[in-house]
């Protein structure tokens, strides 16, 4: 029997129907920016493998990290413990956060590192008798699966089954030139109900790689600070050079109270959850009073295996020629922008460092389960590429390994879907 048959009889995917769903392709090794399949295809990642390999697959380095720890220790509880990869890898990523962040506080995934942000804010207020129960977002937001996290995320076909039970958030659109003097008024409206404000800086990922300016998210920052609101940086996807620099957030002037990351912090290895957070934050939770503790943790917090993973992706996310890699492939996605922004068939082709997303026309239906996007990721895996529409739109957000005939290779076959579709 092949892997996508005994699939079948015993598995339930995520974000598939799957009465419907094609036979999930069955993956059998990967190496660098590539994946093989058991039919014997070689499938470009174009990526990142749901967003989260920065440097290849199967990176020897990584490897033989985690290798190595597996013969030293492979968890250690985290409440009254700790050990080495925890520590050096705390250490390892406030030195290159805003200078702001000073605590790093362990989960596994992305989703759980905004309960913790949400929880950390909810709780600031809370241990200092102060009644802030609403959180400000974007409208189109996504920050994970769990309820909280969702809550916070626009709401959407997605959350529908659940909307009753979201918490209330203010949502707002991303600020521009045009509505930021608004959308500040609106916070001050509010001011003394908001606990925090929690944002995607400057790319708003799952709903299509919407892009926005650095310097209007920075004015809401600054007025959410200076009304006492906390904020609250969901890299979970932007961070470890996505956007071009090592942190979106670099892009700012005015830093977040609180970061969250996951995704590309073990290379895509191993799942591990960060949030970190200001002195200010941290000391609001110090107390001889038990009541005012952060009452959260998850059996894998700050595994040993994926501190490991991270540390090792660490290593070569520092070295020159990774920084050299983004620069290339930003430079080519500009490249390839330039050429076929244009086209009549595109509606918009926006981009930030490695990180390019071309938008179809909007044609009778453009959703998520548009008919559009099923024909865009079959044409491509039919090239061997996995390029994975968010409806009418296609991003490529590539391993930074990637080849530039790689890339090439892929454009070209873009121009190609931009003649069929
Ligand atoms: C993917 C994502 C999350 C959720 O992370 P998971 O590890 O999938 O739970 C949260 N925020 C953003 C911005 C994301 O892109």
């Amino acid at each position: 029997m092949t892997l996508a048959q005994r699939d079948l009889a015993v598995i339930w995917h995520p974000y598939t129907q799957m009465l419907t769903a094609a036979t999930p392709i069955g993956i059998k090794k990967g190496e660098g920016a590539y994946l093989f399949t058991e039919n014997g295809h070689k499938l470009i990642d174009a990526i990142s493998s749901w967003w989260v390999n920065i440097h290849g697959h199967a990176h020897p380095h990584i490897a033989q990290k985690v290798f190595e720890q597996l013969q030293t220790l492979e968890h250690a509880i985290f409440a009254g413990f700790t050990h080495l990869g925890a520590i050096d890898l705390a250490e390892k990523i406030l030195s290159i956060l805003p200078s702001n962040q000073r605590k790093v506080f362990y989960t596994d995934n992305g989703s759980t590192a905004v309960e913790v942000a949400l929880k950390m804010s909810l709780q600031y207020w809370s241990n200092q008798n102060q009644k802030r129960l609403k959180i400000l977002a974007f409208e189109n937001a996504y920050h994970g699966d769990t309820f909280g996290a969702m809550a916070v995320s626009g709401r959407s076909a997605f959350t529908a089954p659940f909307d009753a039970l979201l918490f209330d958030v203010i949502f707002i659109p991303t600020p521009d030139e045009r509505n930021v003097k608004t959308l500040k008024s609106q916070i001050t409206h509010h001011q003394s109900d908001i606990a925090c404000f929690i944002f995607e800086p400057l790319v708003q990922g799952a709903s299509g790689m919407l892009m926005y300016e650095a310097e209007y998210l920075d004015e809401l920052i600054l007025h959410c600070h200076s009304h006492n609101i906390l904020t609250i940086a969901d890299e979970v996807m932007t961070g470890f050079g996505r956007t071009g620099k090592l942190f979106a957030t670099d892009y700012l002037q005015h830093k977040p109270d609180i970061m969250c990351f996951s995704k590309g912090l073990t290379g895509g290895t191993m799942p591990l959850g960060l949030t970190t957070c200001s002195q200010n934050i941290y000391e609001a939770f110090l107390s001889t009073d038990k009541l005012k503790t952060l009452f959260h943790g998850h059996s894998f917090t700050a595994n040993p295996v994926a501190c490991a993973s991270a540390l090792a992706s660490f290593d070569i996310l520092m070295q020159p020629q990774t920084m050299l890699n983004i620069i290339r492939i930003t430079a080519q996605h500009h490249a390839f922008k330039l050429k076929i922004q244009k086209h009549p068939k595109l509606k918009n082709v926006r981009q930030k460092g490695t990180i390019l997303a071309i938008e179809w026309q909007n044609n009778a239906d453009t959703s998520y389960f548009s008919d559009l996007r099923t024909q865009l990721y079959d044409f491509f895996i039919s090239k061997n590429i996995i390029l994975r529409p968010l409806g009418n739109i296609i991003y490529i957000l590539p391993p930074y390994c990637i080849s530039n005939t790689d890339l090439n290779y892929i454009y070209e076959q873009i121009e190609l879907a931009l003649e069929i579709f």
